[in-house]
């Protein structure tokens, strides 16, 4: 595996080394890797010839500082499982190398952004579309690997392709989840001991058959605080925070 924090020598590995007629999988991250990053990169290591990572904790998609300073980072133990996966390239840009413009361009939608998530963190989906532009037209993927995890930004990155007629195939990939129910997550590391056996709850009263009202309800009588719970479609959307950690969740029912 190489590793890459300079994109200029990226994009010559990229244009000098990958076969024209290569197959490239693209897994983008945000790093502090789990299971479920990982059966990302396994498909890709399936269904492509050459696979690339990238981590990158985006500040321009967070809406609150502390969050951010204190996502977890570890960047040692996520080079060395990626290396086991079969990763060819890992890319680990810092923010001035993704940032030259200081954020002043920017690719935004108006409707979905708006809702759920985006009506609670306002200008993250902004921070997002724009990241996944930039890392798409830095790697230039046949595929890219996103999970139904997080739902909202998995159909807001296939709108933005579509509509930007950008020729890469965006692969959905379900969501992995912990013996109790837990969706996988980065942030949860930083659940406490009793946060954490509390967190089972919410994937739980997701899946109820309880009207979404009624599941707030009971999550906040439990000590969370619910930023949404909302149908759409065939799936069930939620945000909850509990112990201080944002967490959000989909299921089908
Ligand atoms: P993140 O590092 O949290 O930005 O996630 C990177 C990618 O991994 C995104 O496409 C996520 O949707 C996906 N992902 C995160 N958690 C899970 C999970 N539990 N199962 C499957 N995919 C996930």
């Amino acid at each position: 595996m190489k590793t890459f924090d300079d994109l200029d020598s990226w994009s010559e590995v990229r244009r000098t080394a990958i076969a024209p007629g290569a197959r490239v999988g693209f897994v983008p991250t945000m790093g502090a890797l789990h299971a479920g990053h990982a059966s990302l990169l396994e498909r890709a290591r399936r269904e492509c010839d050459v696979v690339v990572l990238s981590i990158f904790i985006n500040p321009t998609q967070f809406d609150n500082r502390e969050d951010l300073t204190g996502y977890p980072r570890t960047p040692g133990a996520d080079l060395a499982w990626a290396e086991k996966l079969g990763v060819d390239y890992a890319i680990l840009p810092d923010e001035s190398r993704i940032y030259p413009d200081g954020y002043r361009y920017q690719i935004g939608e108006k409707e979905l952004s708006r809702e759920l998530c985006g009506a609670h963190r306002p200008g993250h989906f902004d921070g997002v579309l724009t990241v996944v532009m930039k890392l798409l037209n830095i790697v230039r993927p046949h595929r890219a690997y996103f999970g139904e995890k997080d739902a909202q930004q998995l159909e807001l990155v296939q709108g933005m392709v579509a509509a930007f007629f950008m020729d890469i195939e965006i692969v959905s990939c379900p969501t992995l989840r912990e013996e109790d129910g837990l969706a996988m997550s980065s942030r949860n590391a930083r659940l406490s001991p009793e946060a954490r056996r509390a967190a089972r709850l919410f994937p739980e009263l997701l899946l109820s058959a309880l009207p979404g009202g009624e599941v707030a309800r009971r999550l906040e009588e439990k000590g969370f605080k619910v930023d949404y719970i909302a149908d759409r479609g065939d799936r069930r959307y939620g945000a909850v925070h509990i112990g201080g950690v944002r967490l959000i969740d989909n299921v089908r029912r």
